[in-house]
């Protein structure tokens, strides 16, 4: 199959702990933040971001054993899709750590319209991300509350709005409960790519300039696919998103790819240019690399 193997497992473990622990509260980030967070000598507020990215000469590991992320710089423009790709262990979930600052940098910087983001509270940098996981976490309440955890202040008429362009609406007023349908932990009730369009219309309603996306390897019936690919569109229109890509037809589309092994960005480009290169996006295309990708 023509899909990647691996889910966003770190992210997606971190995220959905850290909403199940505070689930319905408002400033979602700060539990986990409380021990960790650096203390920025000087504090930038980032009130409205256009969506430029930047990493300059980026190191990071884990722990002492070795380095994960290798001196990876790269520029985003505001409203471009980056796809990630690469073997398991590359890096690409690591990259996205230290964008949404889960893990800070030990060398190099990451700014945002040209702000080192060491300066801007997680608090801050999240409330312009978006994240789109490939398990969503949703929460024990309504399917309402779950969409409006996006934005706590939106009015039913804006989250009903949400649905609709994340075309959810039309399954949850098939429901008996309609929106007023409980969750449970799980999401028990609903398909996993109906949780997808919830998780897509809680991302909508929240608006924020920068996605991040774990595309889904389960399969998802076809017709729920080509809503959730429709959503998506709309959702990722206008906004810088990095997907941590499992399908060819994202891969092909997006407006960068950046081919990463062992902690190393070692080709950048579009589908067309990578294959012209005749490199290692070649070859995993072709096929000649054991890949669990493409
Ligand atoms: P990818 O997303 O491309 O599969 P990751 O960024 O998850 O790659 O992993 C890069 C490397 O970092 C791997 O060797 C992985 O084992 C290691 N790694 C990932 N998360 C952690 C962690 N929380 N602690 C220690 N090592 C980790």
């Amino acid at each position: 199959s023509r899909q990647f193997t691996r889910p966003l497992n770190d992210l997606a473990n971190q995220y959905n702990t850290l909403l199940s622990a505070v689930a319905g509260a408002e400033r979602v980030f700060d539990v986990m933040d409380e021990d960790k967070e650096i203390e920025a000598t000087k504090t930038v507020d980032l009130s409205s971001v256009k969506g430029d990215i930047t990493f300059s000469n980026v190191s990071f590991s884990y722990d002492e054993d070795g380095q994960t992320i290798y001196d990876v710089s790269f520029q985003v423009h505001a409203g471009d899709t980056i796809a990630l790709v690469g073997p398991t262990g590359a890096g690409k979930t690591t990259i996205i750590n230290l964008l949404s600052r889960f893990y800070d940098p030990d060398a190099g910087t990451i700014s945002i319209d040209g702000q080192d983001t060491a300066n801007i509270t997680r608090e801050n940098l999240r409330k312009h991300m978006g994240f789109v996981l490939q398990d969503p976490f949703l929460f024990q309440g309504t399917i309402r509350e779950n969409i409006r955890y996006g934005d706590l202040d939106a009015t039913d008429e804006a989250v009903s709005d949400a649905a609709k362009l994340a075309n959810a609406h039309s399954f949850i007023t098939k429901l008996s409960g309609g929106y007023d349908t409980l969750l449970s932990q799980e999401g028990a009730g609903i398909s996993q790519g109906q949780k997808q369009l919830i998780s897509i219309a809680r991302a909508i309603l929240a608006n924020p300039k920068i996605l991040i996306l774990d595309e889904a390897t389960s399969s998802i019936d076809t017709i729920t696919e080509i809503k959730i690919q429709e959503a998506l569109g709309r959702l990722m229109a206008g906004r810088t998103s990095f997907v941590i890509a499992h399908r060819l037809n994202t891969i092909q589309q997006a407006d960068q790819i950046f081919v990463l092994n062992a902690g190393k960005i070692i080709e950048k480009g579009n589908h067309q240019s990578l294959l012209e290169d005749k490199g290692f996006y070649y070859e995993l295309y072709h096929g000649h690399l054991q890949y669990d990708a493409i």
